[in-house]
């Protein structure tokens, strides 16, 4: 094992928490492969009505950065996901000095940001960007991601207009079907397929659904 590399000198960084644990990515670029997942506590206000992780708003717990490395590095994992809630509310008090010492460790970062809160200009993970419906970041702050992860509503039509605006090439889109249940995505997904057809983008299906509905923390 690498040494650590120290953080920012004078400030202990803290990561609040909702949930840490080992699965397999089921969403976009990283789909397939096992990871452990980090989800942080906190948002962006308003928060969305339609909020599939509303637990994670509020409800967190405090650790130092070490004592969450500690935890991933004790899954002997290749890819860390860093998710929420927003993670990059947190980038100042504890975000990055993590990103840090993960890299230090050879390991992948991947993170899942709705980009409400921006994406951090020294960012080295790779940011897989999932905007909420009427909530798009502006194109400065969407050209930093490594792909778009949009959600598609039963009319394709908005998401379609607002994928052109970014300016993001078909191959880095990942397009989804919105619905957070094993019934909906299924319902979804001959339109998802169709539209992901004719546009070029990649299908994307929510596999931690399909096989598990609406558990959580799989
Ligand atoms: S951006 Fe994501 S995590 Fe935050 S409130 Fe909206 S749906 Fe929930």
């Amino acid at each position: 094992m690498k040494p650590k590399t120290p953080g920012p000198a004078g400030r202990k960084a803290m990561l609040c928490v909702h949930e840490l644990f080992h699965s397999i990515q089921g969403e976009g670029p990283f789909s397939g492969r096992p990871a452990v997942f980090l989800r942080l506590s906190g948002c962006v206000k308003p928060y969305c009505s339609f909020c599939d992780t509303s637990e994670a708003l509020e409800k967190g717990k405090e650790f130092s950065e070490e004592k969450v490395l500690d935890e991933i590095l004790s899954y002997k994992t290749s890819l860390v996901v860093i998710t929420g809630g927003e993670p990059f509310l947190q980038w100042q008090t504890g975000l990055q000095d993590l990103e840090s010492s993960l890299m230090d460790q050879g390991l992948e970062v991947q993170y899942e940001s709705s980009g409400r809160a921006g994406i951090p200009e020294n960012v080295q993970g790779k940011v897989v960007l999932s905007p909420k419906p009427g909530q798009w970041p502006s194109p400065e702050i969407s050209k930093r991601a490594f792909a778009l992860k949009p959600l598609m509503e039963e009319d394709p039509e908005p998401v379609l207009t607002a994928i052109q605006e970014t300016g993001f090439p078909p191959e880095k889109i990942w397009l989804m079907a919105l619905g957070a249940s094993r019934e909906e995505q299924l319902q979804r997904m001959p339109l998802l397929w169709e539209t992901c057809r004719k546009h070029g983008y990649h299908f994307c299906p929510r596999l931690h659904i399909l096989v598990h509905d609406r558990k959580k923390g799989v």
